[in-house]
């Protein structure tokens, strides 16, 4: 059932407009009776550039959506890099979740189900590992409504920096001519629900869509929109005036002035250092690609 696709473009939906997106968002993120608890080691050290982990969704042999032989896990992983790079050069310390064409299932894992389930466990156990200041997952959707389209930026109830950053994120997509929304998530999404970080999960687009399939594929889109995601996780860590320009988007509690206040008070920088660096978050179980 096509929901998204009946929403105006670019807006933000309140609580109280909160539609179920379950038939929509990619079903790799819906485990919703997952009960597994990990033993997390120590956080890595903490130093003073915000930390962004970025997580690009699925991996071989879990491909996410496919449509022909296009594979989400690619398009996901292509954005990610370019989103990760430009993060660093922003002077972010930057790690993402993979950097090859793999997901986190234990091998010995062979039946799908168990695959997605472990793959989310341990995908879970990386990113709290790391730590982060903003966690950003990377993701493709499909609707069995072919005319859906559109980036979706999703945040768990509850979680007012992801409200925060999911705005900001929102903000630059719009800024940047790209049809967006961004809303908390009515599902239970399992990185999101379980992320106490500021956290988002972010649709790229619709592959179902025969128009978005082909700019999500196109190099020169993906790198626009990892740029747009860019600026707004950006905007999120190291609040400038011109970007805190109000912009006709509803209000709801989350984006309060408080929260900026205290953001700016915990990072307490302006210039962020000159080089940043890209690497595979070091996980509990120290895995590298
Ligand atoms: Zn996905």
């Amino acid at each position: 059932m096509g929901l998204l696709g009946a929403f105006p473009n670019n807006r933000i939906l309140t609580g109280k407009n909160r539609v179920r997106t379950g038939l929509t968002v990619c079903t790799c993120v819906l485990l919703s009776v997952l009960r597994t608890q990990m033993a997390f080691a120590a956080p890595v050290e903490n130093t003073k550039e915000p930390l962004v982990v970025v997580d690009p969704g699925h991996g071989t042999p879990d491909p996410g959506a496919v449509r022909a032989n296009v594979y989400e896990k690619d398009i996901n992983l292509k954005v990610s890099t370019e989103l990760a790079e430009l993060l660093a050069k922003r002077g972010f310390q930057v790690c993402m979740t993979r950097m090859g064409d793999h997901d986190f299932a234990d091998p010995q894992d062979e039946k799908r189900g168990r695959r997605h389930r472990t793959d989310l466990v341990n995908r879970l156990a990386v990113i709290q590992h790391a730590d982060g200041d903003a966690v950003i997952s990377v993701h493709c959707n499909w609707s069995r409504n072919p005319s859906a389209e559109g980036a979706i930026v999703l945040f768990q109830p509850g979680n007012d920096e992801g409200a925060r950053l999911a705005e900001q994120i929102y903000r630059s997509l719009h800024q940047a001519n790209i049809k967006a929304s961004a809303f908390p998530s009515a599902s239970s999404i399992y990185l999101l629900k379980r992320t106490k970080e500021p956290c988002v999960l972010v649709e790229l687009g619709f592959m179902s869509n025969n128009k978005e399939a082909g700019l999500l594929t196109d190099p020169l889109y993906q790198k626009r929109m990892a740029s747009a995601i860019e600026r707004g996780v950006s905007s999120y860590l190291e609040p400038h005036p011109s970007n805190s320009e109000p912009t006709p988007i509803p209000k709801y509690r989350a984006f309060t002035e408080w929260v900026m206040e205290r953001v700016r008070s915990a990072l307490g920088h302006s210039q962020p250092a000159k080089h940043g660096g890209v690497h595979v978050c070091p996980g509990p179980d120290d895995r590298t690609d």
